[in-house]
């Protein structure tokens, strides 16, 4: 419980420092006065208020959601079947992957510096998990990351922007992997959760007129849903 209560903060400054536009240099502070935020200064920043310890101005993402989000990684973590050692790589997988949904849903794009540690250090402790499962468990979590990363990336190769991004593509790596690992089923099930949702979440927005046909949504939030909604229904 400790070690999450330090990992949360951690989480919140990943997203508030990476959501920035393309190219542009990460966030390091306030943007209303410049206050620095870090982890010298965490508080009240990188707290459940968000806000600027100096102006009050809200930073990063809004009060209480990546608490939330914490915390049902929490309870994802003692509810997932422990399937051949794959906790670690999805503890590890959640640390990275919120943050980095939390800079989609800000700027749209999943930036290399969150999505590339999550998908090495995933792929590492599945290894690791791999030494001790059967070898069918490894060779599912590689078809399936490899696959599904290739899948992503093809489409943005054929289709261009109209197709998946390149941060999807290094998201669906490890989340491809973590979902092969649990079985093919599951990793079809993540995949119709994540498209499904996507598509109802695009079809409301159209309903209610906040979006349009050429509206492009960002992916990585429904990877992270599917994912996890079908890591839970495998138990
Ligand atoms: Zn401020």
């Amino acid at each position: 419980m400790c070690a999450i209560l330090t990992v949360i903060p951690l989480m919140r400054m990943a997203a508030l420092r990476y959501s920035v536009p393309s190219g542009a240099p990460s966030r390091t502070g306030c943007d209303a006065c410049g206050a620095p935020v870090g982890l010298t200064r965490p508080w009240p920043a990188l707290g459940p208020a968000a806000r600027c310890g100096r102006c009050r101005a809200r930073v990063g993402p809004p009060p209480g959601t990546v608490e939330l989000a914490g915390l049902a990684a929490v309870l994802l973590l003692a509810l997932a079947v422990p399937s051949g050692g794959a906790l670690p790589a999805l503890a590890w997988w959640l640390g990275w992957t919120i943050p980095a949904v939390f800079v989609d849903l800000a700027v749209h794009r999943l930036p290399d510096r969150l999505t590339l540690p999550a998908a090495a250090g995933t792929w590492l402790l599945l290894g690791v998990a791999a030494l001790d499962a059967e070898p069918g468990h490894w060779l599912r979590a590689a078809i399936g990351g490899a696959g599904l990363a290739l899948f992503f990336a093809s489409s943005t190769l054929l289709l261009g922007h109209r197709g998946f991004g390149l941060g999807d593509a290094k998201l669906a790596l490890s989340a491809g992997a973590l979902l092969g690992w649990y079985g093919w089923p599951v990793l079809v099930l993540g995949l119709l959760v994540a498209f499904g949702l996507s598509a109802l979440v695009s079809v409301g927005l159209l309903a209610v007129r906040r979006a349009r046909w050429s509206t492009h949504l960002p992916f990585g939030p429904f990877l992270l849903l599917g994912a996890v909604s079908a890591i839970l229904l495998a138990g």
